[in-house]
């Protein structure tokens, strides 16, 4: 399978150019050339395959003419070590729960995935893959976790000091082996502004090899097709219609939905469920995309004010508004509406929603129809913003998951580092070639 570039200035390229290269020479995203319809047979067995066997197979219609069957189908299943369960939050509302992984996250699946196909493709290479990675705090620690233990690749990740929370600063810091937390004093823009300025040192370049794990990888955002399968296999929608609500920051999970539902997957429609960052939400009303600085929100990871997937939409339906219209219905919401429904939901079902997944459901709640079933996509766990919603639903409500109860404990390692780029790039080259 070729991928190519959605502003069509670059060469079409093979997947393995696509995923160590992350972005297209002409700054542009790269695309599956085909999307190929899975057979009905696939759909008729859906609800009788496992996560893995459904995966592997959607998997397979993009990657099987690259990878050879066994080593994709190990690279699926070693991905998928966890379940995304559906559950019924109340009468035709569910909830698509893609917390069950490692970092509590559905970054972990993309991550996860996208770290064993590069170690697929680097196998052979003598070197040592060096991976940057800046982060805020939720992609840091998805990164660091799916590339853990991954032979061949040393992952970086530089965090801004103070910056981060407690819970988030240790699921990356504490790993040890493969992975090296960078402690920059100073914030988020210093961070990428290192990371940048290494991958534009071509002396650096030629010493060390230096790839990032990006969200716009098409090994991370592809892979986000395989949950949504996985929903409509558990789900009996009883002759309704199925709409997908989708909270969204750079738009990566709500594409990869689109491409399954290109697939033949069953689908009305998808909301786009937006904070105040609401770009998409106005590109929808008026036909302009409008990037805008991001505002903070308490549903930080979709603080996005020009969300790079985008392009990915646009691509997909050939720039036409009406079609894409048709496709996504947008939303959005202030934090007192987020509150008020993640509120909502804890009094009146017992379900405990994440503030992400809160502005997803009050979506579902407001726009569902009468002939649809919905389902909302639960991106986070709740105990990854326990400050946050403890002081909705009240201190002592918020259950801590093992999981994260065992990063809590671990020991906190980071290597402190200026902003000044010659002192990063000392540290690189100090490392094993
Ligand atoms: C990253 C993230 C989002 C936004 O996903 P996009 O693919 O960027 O739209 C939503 N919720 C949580 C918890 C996230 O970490």
């Amino acid at each position: 399978m070729k991928y190519y570039s959605t502003r069509h200035l670059a060469p079409d390229v093979d997947l393995r150019t696509a995923v160590t290269k992350g972005l297209a020479p002409d700054r542009g995203l790269y695309m599956p050339e085909k999307i190929e319809q899975l057979e009905p047979y696939f759909f008729a067995q859906l609800a009788h395959r496992t996560f893995q066997e459904s995966s592997f197979e959607v998997a397979r219609s993009f990657f099987g003419g690259d990878i050879p069957s066994e080593a994709l189908q190990e690279i699926v299943y070693d991905t998928l070590s966890f379940q995304t369960p559906l559950l019924e939050v109340e009468k035709d509302v569910y909830s698509l729960e893609l917390f069950h992984g490692p970092t509590l996250a559905f970054k972990d699946v993309g991550a996860r995935f996208m770290a064993r196909m590069l170690a697929h493709f680097l196998a052979a290479a003598q070197q040592t893959v060096h991976v940057l990675v800046a982060t805020s705090g939720d992609t840091g620690s998805a990164v660091a976790n799916g590339f853990l233990g991954i032979e061949g690749i040393h992952v970086h990740v530089l965090y801004p000091k103070g910056k981060v929370s407690e819970i988030q600063e240790k699921q990356f810091t504490t790993l040890g082996q493969n992975i090296t937390a960078l402690e920059v004093d100073g914030t988020f823009d210093d961070c990428q502004a290192l990371v940048k300025a290494a991958f534009l040192d071509e002396d650096l370049q030629s010493r060390r090899v230096l790839t990032s794990a990006n969200s716009i990888n098409v090994a991370r955002f592809l892979p986000q097709a395989f949950y949504y399968f996985n929903a409509v296999a558990q789900l009996n929608p009883r002759g309704k219609k199925i709409v997908f609500a989708v909270p969204s920051g750079n738009f990566g999970n709500l594409t990869a939905g689109l491409i399954a539902a290109r697939m033949g997957l069953p689908v009305e429609r998808f909301i786009a469920a937006n904070n105040r960052n609401d770009v998409v939400y106005q590109y929808l009303q008026t036909g302009h995309f409008e990037p805008k600085p991001s505002v903070p929100t308490i549903a930080n990871a979709m603080d996005v004010g020009d969300p790079s997937n985008f392009v990915r939409i646009l691509d997909l339906f050939d720039q036409d508004h009406a079609q894409i219209c048709e496709a996504i219905t947008g939303v959005t919401y202030p934090d007192e509406q987020i509150k008020e429904s993640l509120a909502e939901c804890y009094h009146q079902t017992g379900y405990l929603l994440d503030p992400h997944g809160a502005v997803a459901y009050r979506a579902l709640k407001e726009q569902l129809r009468p002939d649809e079933v919905g389902i909302f996509l639960e991106t986070a766990h709740p105990a990854k913003f326990t400050e946050t919603v403890e002081a909705i639903v009240g201190p002592g409500n918020v259950p801590m998951p093992e999981k994260l109860h065992d990063f809590l404990k671990g020991e906190k390692q980071s290597l402190p580092i200026g902003t000044d780029f010659s002192q990063f790039k000392d540290y690189l080259l100090s490392l094993k070639e």
